[in-house]
């Protein structure tokens, strides 16, 4: 049991702290706020000195280690750490949304498009902890972390460095989301992740996980049949879901998916899942739209501009708790019906939508950069220049506002509508 649970909290020098997030194993997480003018918002776990015992302290400093060196968008930061004589304080980044255990039993079940969306991301921090041979075994749903859409793991009490010569010979973790192989033959290696991300998937997916039991010994049972998993009577998921699912709860080890075939899974889908290049692939296809646009082979050019939605709407997860999403998607949602527009009358219009733009992306240089580039294809269309080469300007300012639009804001480039009637009036 966590020791800080009922009491008040703790006090910190340069922290207040407030609610209680949560606990679990051997903390409280408490929200708090930096001392001072930043009133940075933050996650404190709270570690009694008391209830370690030498175990969990060397624990404790694995995850320390672990987390101080790492950087990933889908894994908690570790942003500091002080010690006081009663306990340890982990300063994390806060995560607005919860744990997915909550999110879930408030949902009862997710559709697979939530679900997939969840798998994804956790793979994508997989991969990042695979590369480093890094295992944390004690995935589950407490353990993973919401912050807007953004899915996080975190709690790595448990995580170690692990090479395939030295395997650990001991029991942890939860039963519930424990692979078979550590409760039968207490040998196991990093391969366990991926059996608990396939009950972490399946819970979400019916709400339940496999093992869902009345008792420890109905548990035990169920861990220790040869019987494969099944999926609940009447489950309707999709071929590629359920081939993934089944393939990630197979219980022996050597017969599951690896994690090679697992990041290339076509329901995990890494090709269209965030990350850093999605924009980079996103602004390559959109080019090649823009030149078959202007051939006038709309066709092609229409599943060109598709194909670049499709990695420009995973590189919108990347970004996170943008301050005024709201006000750039009715600011899009406008220049959407300027540029739709060819009465020039919007262009004059347009002007001051602009200004207001620009007063909008002063800490934004992308969007500043595009609509620089727009006046002067304006700049150019009025001054009467050569169609073609205004054509070109407005082209390049495209791109650059699609990039900026993408990182600003989800609903508008989510409809892939909205993005071709963006597009086509400009270069028709
Ligand atoms: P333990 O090691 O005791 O299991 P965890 O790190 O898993 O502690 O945290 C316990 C619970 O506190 C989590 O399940 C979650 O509900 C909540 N929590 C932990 N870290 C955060 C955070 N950074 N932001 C929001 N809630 C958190
Ligand atoms: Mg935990």
């Amino acid at each position: 049991m966590a020791s800080n649970s009922s009491f008040a909290p703790p006090k910190l020098s340069d922290f207040i702290l407030t609610e209680r997030l949560g606990s679990g194993t051997y903390a409280t997480v408490y929200k708090a706020y930096r001392k001072g003018d930043s009133r940075e918002v933050v996650a404190v776990k709270v570690v009694g000195k008391k209830s370690l015992n030498r175990a969990s302290t060397e624990n404790l400093l694995t995850e320390i280690e672990i987390l101080k060196t790492m950087r990933h968008p889908h894994i908690v930061q570790l942003k500091d750490f002080q010690w006081d004589a009663d306990n340890i304080y982990l300063i994390m980044e806060w995560c607005s949304g919860g744990d997915l255990c909550r999110f879930i039993r408030s949902r009862r079940i997710l559709p697979e498009r939530v679900a997939r969306s969840f798998l994804q991301q956790m793979a994508c921090a997989l991969q990042f902890l695979h590369e480093r041979n890094i295992s944390h075994l004690d995935l589950k749903p407490q353990n993973i972390l919401l912050s807007g859409s953004v899915l996080k793991l975190a709690d790595f009490g448990f995580a170690q460095y692990m090479s395939p010569w030295d395997e650990q010979s001991v029991l942890r973790g939860s039963p519930l989301y424990m692979a078979p192989e550590m409760v039968c033959r207490r040998q196991y290696d990093s391969r366990v992740d991926l059996w608990s991300v396939g009950v972490i998937l399946y819970e979400a997916l019916f709400g339940r996980a496999p093992f869902a039991s009345r008792s420890y010994a109905e548990l035990e049972e169920k861990i220790r049949s040869n019987q494969p998993i099944e999926l609940p009577p009447g489950a309707r998921v999709s071929k590629d879901c359920r081939d993934l699912l089944l393939r990630l709860l197979e219980r022996n080890p050597d017969a599951r998916i690896t994690f090679a075939e697992f990041f290339t899974h076509p329901f995990v889908d890494m090709e269209h899942m965030p990350s850093a290049e999605s924009l980079v692939k996103a602004k390559e296809l959109v080019l090649q739209a823009v030149q078959k646009d202007q051939e006038g082979e709309r066709s092609a050019a229409l599943s060109l501009y598709c194909s670049a939605l499709e990695h420009f709407v995973p590189s919108i997860h990347c970004k996170q708790d943008f301050p005024q999403v709201s006000q750039y998607v009715s600011r899009a949602e406008e220049l959407k019906a300027l540029v739709a527009s060819d009465n020039r009358r919007s262009f004059e219009e347009a002007r001051t939508s602009r200004d207001v733009l620009r007063e909008m992306s002063r800490d934004q240089p992308r969007l500043l950069a595009a609509l620089e580039v727009a006046s002067a294809a304006i700049a150019k269309e009025e001054s009467g220049m050569d169609d073609h080469e205004a054509l070109d300007v407005y082209q390049q300012c495209l791109g650059e506002l699609l990039l900026a639009l993408a990182g600003t804001q989800t609903s508008f480039l989510s409809k892939r509508d909205g993005f071709i009637q963006l597009s086509c009036p400009l270069l028709l």
